[in-house]
């Protein structure tokens, strides 16, 4: 498509909003959890999220003009659909693989109730870890990752990102922020979080240096810093001598990294706009290739390799107030 053809209206989206907007909205990402579990068709959407038509309706248009999912009719009469998962969309499970792990981590809820996961080259329940193939590493929260981009291209491009949050609003996501009190949805209660976490994690402590560079209302900031310390996803930190607030990520916040990072490549290489050399991430003196690794026989895993159990769906009644 030439630059005349193209649509002036409807800007690229760019790479960090991209990922961002689709790992704060809880019902898209449940839906496609659902998907990789072989559920896709609306009903089972329906009985299993106990969300609303309006709501379910306009997350699978979302997701469909996103193009992660795309509809196949396999009834004349009436006219029923399921989805598929496209390319695109099954190159998001290592996302979802992350959400997962964080959850049978730090949810200690002992009505929370997890699949486990079996991998089936060793027949054994894993509880999979973190790495880099190139070297075969574990990436962990103090892992050196660097993006080609400077730290200032990173946040002016976060800024641009929250920019749209506040012109745009998007579509029923208002609704998203309110009430969270199920697993990782506790901490990725909206599209800021993902932001304030990716902010963190690029070295922003200061609460005026992440308040600038997001643009974000000081008010909504302070209370999302409050929520993240009670959660003990951060933690205050006290300077000396100043007056100004410091936060620093806790482990429960840097277990959620590898999501952090697998978005941003997710979102990187399935960008409207083709994958940015400068927007790859690398490992010290390599580019990072990250994957899941098998903590019992060390291999690397891949989708068709692992089998959900336990439970289909953990309790997703408790999503029913946000329809
Ligand atoms: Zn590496
Ligand atoms: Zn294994």
């Amino acid at each position: 498509m030439t630059a005349a053809q193209a649509e002036p209206s409807a800007p690229a989206v760019e790479p960090v909003s991209l990922g961002m907007e689709l790992l704060a909205d809880r019902v898209s990402l449940l839906v496609l959890r659902n998907i990789f579990r072989g559920s896709h068709r609306y009903q089972q959407f329906k009985d299993s999220l106990g969300v609303s038509h309006a709501v379910l309706t306009d997350r699978l248009r979302h997701l469909e003009a996103a193009g992660l999912i795309a509809p196949c009719q396999y009834s004349d009469r009436p006219p029923r659909f399921e989805y598929k998962l496209t390319p695109k969309g099954d190159a998001y499970w290592p996302v979802i693989v992350s959400l997962w792990r964080w959850e049978a981590i730090w949810i200690r809820d002992s009505t929370a109730t997890l699949a486990s996961v079996r991998h089936r080259e060793c027949a054994k329940v894993i509880l999979p870890w973190f790495g880099c193939t190139s070297c075969g590493e574990e990436v962990g929260l103090d892992s050196p990752l660097d993006v080609g981009v400077s730290n200032q291209t990173l946040f002016d491009s976060l800024s641009r990102t929250a920019h749209r949050y506040r012109r745009a609003g998007g579509p029923s996501l208002a609704s998203f922020a309110s009430t969270a009190s199920d697993g990782v949805f506790t901490v990725l209660r909206d599209r800021w979080s993902g932001l304030i976490m990716l902010a963190l994690v690029k070295g922003l402590t200061r609460f005026s240096e992440i308040q600038k560079h997001l643009g974000i209302s000081p008010t909504l900031l302070s209370r999302r810093l409050d929520e993240m310390t009670a959660l003990g996803v951060v933690e205050p930190v006290v300077v000396p001598g100043r007056a100004h607030r410091a936060f620093r990520m806790l482990d429960k916040g840097g277990d959620l990294r590898p999501a952090l990072v697998l978005t941003h490549l997710w979102a990187n290489e399935w960008s409207e706009t083709g994958p940015r050399a400068d927007m790859l991430l690398y490992h010290g003196d390599h580019q990072l290739q990250p994957a899941w690794f098998c903590d019992v026989c060390g291999m690397a895993i891949v989708r068709p390799s692992v089998d959900a159990e336990g439970i289909p769906d953990y309790d997703e009644t408790r999503l029913a107030g946000l329809s």
